[in-house]
């Protein structure tokens, strides 16, 4: 690799990492925002809605006591002008839960008169005078004139509620004398189970949990705590009671949570998505960068591997030409001429077979051949360069003809290729060929003792340029020079004829590269 790739490709992996997580964390950014603001605003909607509830709750018990009074001041109004009848009185007390007494005084608080039902104490109204003092009556008679009634609560000893109004009056049928004060004594904790209650099941029908509460503790409640309220009014009837909701698990809560689930899905689909992305784009990338780096390597082995063999033969045939060369070693001479310009042939036909195959310009016969001959042909044909090499070569033939139909010449060029390699690699050890039928298939082997190929390399080294610097037999990286287009084409040349090409590590030591192509009947 040149010394800025890595650089390069460090920089290349940043871009990427960027491309990915810069729009996957604007995307969580904005996610978060838009969360936060529809949380927001679900959250007023809400927080409307409880307020709408408790609205209505107050309104009801309001509109449930203005009633009650609007019915005793019928009662007063229809009776006689100065007395309350006890009859229709006490039929109120009876069917109005919470009402425990009706006080009737004049508007100066002078005199009083109290009805309860039999049995009921009706000491507390006693004070009724202190409790509601007269710049109230007097507000609620002119209020009374005017046409209109209103109802003041007014405490009561032990707890109770005195609900004051001014019966008779100008709006009044039949009203003769001064305006009368009336009171209903109301015990709220009854009043709360017996008409807010009702109201609040009602209300709580949509998954909302309600409650009325005093100083924290619950009068009455579906099912709500007074540290689980959310929100809470004053309730309008009843002094220092308070009506308090929180919104069921269902509504605003679960939706809310939905949707934070559902962002959470989305933003970590986009984020798997451009990872992916990013990682195919490096992927990709870091390949060509790799193959960049071997077609580099592969320009200066050729050129090596060029200007080698042309060295040695010019410098062999200058001597000759020079007659410098005694007779005895002219043969020699000739024959590492004969080797070299072998050695640069075959370099040459590699070169232009790889570029026709990558051109998709190369032709294939389909001629009938036999495999087994034609290894054996081409075994004869390489033993001199093997042996020159201190290499032995020896061939088991097949039991029989191996039919086959293919290009000779191809065949053939795979075969010394493979040859090549087991001597260059092999350590000057013995190299084994083999033909044999198996499943179909006429195999050709060819067994070396060299260091064998790493696994994680087996299917590398078939691809082109790739070339992998194994241990030799003595320990050392080995040196060999090469192109790294032997084995891709023996591949190609074997796909191209139907077959397959691979290696296997050779039991004891060394590598057995096979070809195997269709027999043929
Ligand atoms: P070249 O021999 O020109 O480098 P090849 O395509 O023929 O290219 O081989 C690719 C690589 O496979 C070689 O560089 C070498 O590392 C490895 N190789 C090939 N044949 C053998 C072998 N018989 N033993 C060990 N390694 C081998």
């Amino acid at each position: 690799m040149t010394p800025t790739s890595p650089r390069a490709l460090r920089q290349l992996a940043g871009a990427l990492l960027a491309l990915a997580i810069v729009p996957a964390v604007a995307f969580a950014v904005l996610q978060g925002l838009v969360q936060s603001e529809s949380e927001a605003q679900l959250a007023e909607i809400r927080d409307g809605q409880l307020d709408g509830l408790l609205f209505s709750v107050n309104q009801s018990a309001w509109d449930v006591a203005s009633s009650w009074a609007e019915q005793l001041a019928w009662i007063r109004a229809e009776g006689a002008p100065t007395d309350l009848l006890p009859g229709p009185v006490m039929e109120f007390l009876t069917e109005r839960p919470g009402v425990r007494a009706v006080v009737v005084a004049d508007t100066a608080l002078a005199t009083q008169q109290v009805l309860t039902l039999p049995g009921e104490a009706a000491d507390t109204t006693l004070v009724l005078a202190e409790a509601i003092g007269l710049p109230s009556i007097r507000r609620l008679v002119a209020q009374n004139q005017q046409g209109y009634r209103k109802l003041e609560p007014a405490t009561l000893p032990g707890g109770r509620l005195g609900l004051v109004f001014v019966a008779d009056g100008a709006s009044s049928r039949d009203a003769i004398g001064p305006p009368r004060v009336l009171c209903m004594v109301i015990d709220p904790d009854p009043f709360v189970s017996a008409v807010v209650m009702p109201k609040l099941r009602e209300v709580g029908r949509g998954g909302v949990a309600l409650g009325v509460f005093r100083g924290g503790e619950p009068v009455g409640t579906t099912d709500l705590d007074w540290a689980d309220v959310e929100r809470q009014r004053p309730l309008w009837l009843l002094p220092a009671t308070s009506v308090g909701a929180r919104a069921g698990a269902g509504s605003v809560e679960e939706a809310l949570q939905r949707r934070a689930f559902q962002s959470l899905v989305l933003f970590g689909g986009v984020t798997l998505v451009l990872g992916a992305g990013a990682w195919f784009a490096w992927r990709g990338v870091r390949r060509e960068v790799e193959v960049a780096r071997l077609r580099e390597d592969f320009v200066s082995n050729v050129s090596h591997e060029l200007r080698t063999p042309l060295a040695l033969i010019r410098m062999y045939a200058e001597s000759l030409a020079e007659g410098r060369v005694p007779d005895d070693r002219k043969p020699r001479y000739y024959a590492t001429l004969v080797a070299e310009a072998e050695r640069l042939s075959r370099l040459v036909g590699n070169v232009l077979q790889f570029s026709r195959f990558e051109r998709g310009t190369v032709q294939i016969a389909r001629e009938p051949l036999d495999l087994g001959g034609l290894v054996e042909e081409i075994a004869e044909r390489y033993r001199a360069v093997v042996e020159r090499e201190g290499c032995t070569l020896t061939v088991r033939p097949a039991d029989g003809p191996l039919p086959v139909l293919g290009d000779r010449d191809a065949l053939a060029e795979s075969l010394v290729n493979l040859l090549d390699n087991a001597v260059k690699y092999g350590g000057a050890g013995p190299v084994e060929g083999s033909v044999r039928a198996e499943g179909g298939h006429a195999v050709a082997e060819v067994a070396d003792r060299g260091p064998g190929i790493p696994v994680a390399d087996r299917e590398r080294v078939f691809d082109p340029f790739v070339r992998v610097q194994p241990e030799s037999a003595d320990g050392l990286v080995h040196t060999a020079k090469g192109t790294g287009l032997g084995l891709a084409l023996v591949r190609r040349i074997a796909v191209a004829h139907g077959g397959t090409a691979a290696v296997r590590t050779r039991e004891g030591g060394g590598s057995v590269f096979q070809i195997a192509l269709p027999t043929h009947a």
